[in-house]
């Protein structure tokens, strides 16, 4: 489960990250009274679960409450990435001197914590990491010996954050590493880590994604964390659109014909992704009988903006509708989706007409499509780019 940023935020407060919490609200009105009640300027934030909220708008500074007010109404409702914005934060305006990236991850694959740590954050890290890859520092972490003091410091060392707030970031640091471990997290990640005009070090942005598997049990105090109407926000365009979808909480997008075989392929795509990382199915999504191109075009746009989806698997036996007319439909699908479709699709195609469907797909000779010809190949291919 991912948080909001201000959900993350009172997990750091929670554990001593320093951090300063603010004001959610829902209306214009509200975000000016608490403006006002803040005093002085504000920021107001986009509450939304997705990163380049500041690119996108999402994030301005309010002078008087009354542009706090200005602000939010039109924050509130805007799309970020696919989300409407329902809700904004109002924090005091710290304004930052220099902004630090900082995360604690969990490393699957190497079965291990990472840590990545840059002194050139503000912007996206991955940014950083193709302009000047030398500046994010990547610390790996031995879980059965976390992170104490020194390992702190030995990070804070590597990072190589000023001597002004050195002290302070090996303090951040574990205490960060506090709500990774403590509240059974995957990812904690803070950018901007920011270096206030007084030199004080203060998490501006959060995000953290939680352990679902931990939560009933462990974590009973996680249920607070969800927010229903944001969980059924995909599935409501989905419902639109007459589509019949169903949120998972995985990575890997998955559209098939007829119930039983999107069912299957479910499990075949949670089975497959044991062997990259546990990688599982993001959504069921059945497109019934007339896979024509809106369908898919419609299917494919509910997928592709589910920020959980890293890949798509499409799965689809040709019956009535044959499948030189899926392949006609995942072609026109890409034509209208145009940029929008920006993550991998597996496509395996069977049944009748399958050489002339898998055909017109080899033609199309589209970058972000692989062609499989089984459904495990395509599983697995698919749990494969979702792992990447
Ligand atoms: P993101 O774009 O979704 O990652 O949202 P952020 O919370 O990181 O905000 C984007 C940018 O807005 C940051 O890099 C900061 O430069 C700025 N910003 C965020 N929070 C504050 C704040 O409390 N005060 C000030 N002055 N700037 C902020
Ligand atoms: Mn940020």
């Amino acid at each position: 489960m991912d948080l909001m940023e201000y959900q993350a935020k009172e997990l750091f407060a929670k554990h001593d990250v320093v951090t300063t919490l603010g004001t959610v609200v829902t209306t214009a009105e509200q975000a000016r009274s608490a403006a006002e009640a803040i005093g002085g300027t504000v920021v107001v934030k986009a509450q939304v679960k997705a990163g380049g909220r500041g690119k996108a708008g999402g994030v301005k500074l309010a002078k008087t409450p009354e542009e706090a007010f200005e602000h939010a109404s039109n924050i509130l409702g805007m799309e970020i990435k696919g989300l409407t914005v329902n809700r904004v934060l109002v924090t005091p305006a710290t304004p930052p001197v220099e902004e630090y990236y900082f995360s604690f991850l969990l490393d699957r694959a190497n079965r291990q914590y990472l840590c990545i740590a840059s002194v050139e954050g503000g912007v996206e890290i991955e940014e950083v990491a193709k302009t000047n890859p030398d500046a994010v520092k990547k610390i790996a972490i031995d879980p059965g010996k976390g992170v104490d003091a020194a390992k702190a410091r030995e990070i804070a060392t590597e990072a190589a954050f000023p001597e002004a707030v050195f002290e302070q970031a090996v303090a951040m640091i574990e205490a960060l590493y506090q709500v990774f471990v403590k509240e059974d997290a995957t990812l904690v990640e803070v950018n901007p880590l920011a270096r206030l005009a007084d030199d004080k070090l203060e998490a501006l942005d959060g995000k953290v994604s939680l352990d679902e598997n931990a939560s009933e049990v462990r974590h009973p105090d996680h249920e607070a964390f969800v927010i229903r109407e944001e969980e059924d926000q995909l599935e409501a365009k989905a419902k639109d659109k007459g589509l019949n979808y169903v949120k998972l909480d995985g990575a890997v997008g998955i559209i098939g014909n007829g119930a039983g075989l999107v069912m299957s392929t479910l499990d075949v795509v949670a089975y497959a992704g044991e062997n990259h990382g546990g990688v599982k199915p993001a959504n069921f999504l059945d497109i019934g009988g007339g896979a024509n191109a809106q369908v898919m075009a419609d299917g494919l746009d509910v997928i592709l903006h589910d920020p959980q989806v890293k890949s798509v698997f499409v799965n689809v036996f040709g019956g009535i509708t044959a499948c030189d007319e899926v392949a006609n439909g995942i072609k026109g699908a890409l034509e209208i989706l145009g940029e929008e479709a920006s993550k991998p699709l597996v496509v395996r195609l069977d049944g009748n007409n399958v050489e002339e469907g898998r055909r017109i797909l080899a033609d199309l000779n589209h970058p972000l499509v692989t062609l499989a010809t089984t459904m495990d190949g395509g599983a697995d291919k698919a749990a494969e780019l979702a792992s990447a």
